[in-house]
């Protein structure tokens, strides 16, 4: 059980941190969210995470571009919870385009957003966990942690650092009972696949069913997206006692995707 633990989920205001969010809240962890969004739906979701799992909530606005909000954030909890227990680093973005086409301040976002918000967090996070002697910290990465497509250069770049940071952390902190992994996602049909299926409909001028099924088709030879419960019960796992001697790993769930 997570009772009396502290996670904090980066980007958890929708699709999959949100999903580990309230995987993390069933647990009986208080929940840190973090994200973008209308403040009255944040608002009902943090009053549906209390009500059902029986757990504290706060809620940051950070911009993950921002380090002096990312520091803001960690001070937030901080003071609110006394540190943060289980560190999810799951906020992230994507832009597809051929590299030399792609907007350099797309380039600039995703890499501060997927990647370096995951140094500044981690490095803010672990005084009170090393405090503690106990830690958890999982970085969602993704499948394009581990191979490339074309059109997602900076996203193939931040995910593949990530990986690499992920294995940096484990190393730094293998004498002591924090542990570093990160989870790599194949489809996950959330607002940020969904735009990816809208472009292929109009694309291909084909409905909305079939642009999935032509997407998954392609990659992910399951045929079926990912859920975000299915990732939560993964983060889940990596906080638990079992998993104490998992450290480092880059943990596909993808349908078969990297098996390929
Ligand atoms: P999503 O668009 O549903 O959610 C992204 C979250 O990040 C939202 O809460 C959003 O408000 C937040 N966010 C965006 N920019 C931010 C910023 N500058 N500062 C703070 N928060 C910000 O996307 P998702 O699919 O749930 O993606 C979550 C993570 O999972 C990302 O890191 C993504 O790369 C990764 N991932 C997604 C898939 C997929 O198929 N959906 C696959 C592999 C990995």
């Amino acid at each position: 059980s997570l009772v009396g633990k502290t996670a904090l989920v980066t980007g958890s205001t929708s699709g999959i941190g949100l999903g580990i969010a309230r995987s993390l809240a069933a647990e009986g962890a208080n929940i840190c969210l973090n994200g973008f969004g209308d403040l009255q739906e944040i608002a009902a979701l943090r009053a549906a995470i209390e009500h059902e799992f029986q757990v504290k909530t706060i809620y940051s606005n950070a911009d993950m571009t921002q380090t002096s909000q990312i520091a803001e954030m960690m001070t937030q909890a901080q003071n609110e919870f006394g540190g943060v227990d289980i560190l999810v680093n799951n906020a992230g973005i994507q832009h597809v385009a051929a590299i030399e086409d792609f907007p350099v301040e797309k380039w600039d976002a995703i890499i501060a957003i997927n990647l370096s918000s995951a140094f500044h967090t981690t490095r803010l996070a672990l005084p009170s966990m090393r405090a503690k002697n106990w830690g958890r910290i999982i970085n969602v990465a993704s499948v394009h942690g581990l191979v490339a497509s074309a059109q997602k250069s900076a996203y193939v770049a931040a995910k593949h650092g990530l990986v690499g940071f992920t294995k940096t952390t484990a190393l730094e902190t293998a004498d002591s009972a924090i542990t570093c992994n990160a989870i790599c996602p194949g489809f996950v049909l959330t607002p940020l696949v969904q735009k990816q299926v809208d472009a292929r409909a109009e694309r291909d001028n084909i409905s909305n069913e079939e642009a999935k099924k032509s997407l998954l088709s392609e990659k992910q030879p399951s045929g079926e997206f990912v859920t975000p419960e299915q990732l939560g019960a993964l983060a889940v796992f990596f906080c638990s006692d079992a998993a104490t001697q998992i450290r480092g790993v880059a943990w596909n769930m993808d349908g078969g995707w990297v098996a390929q």
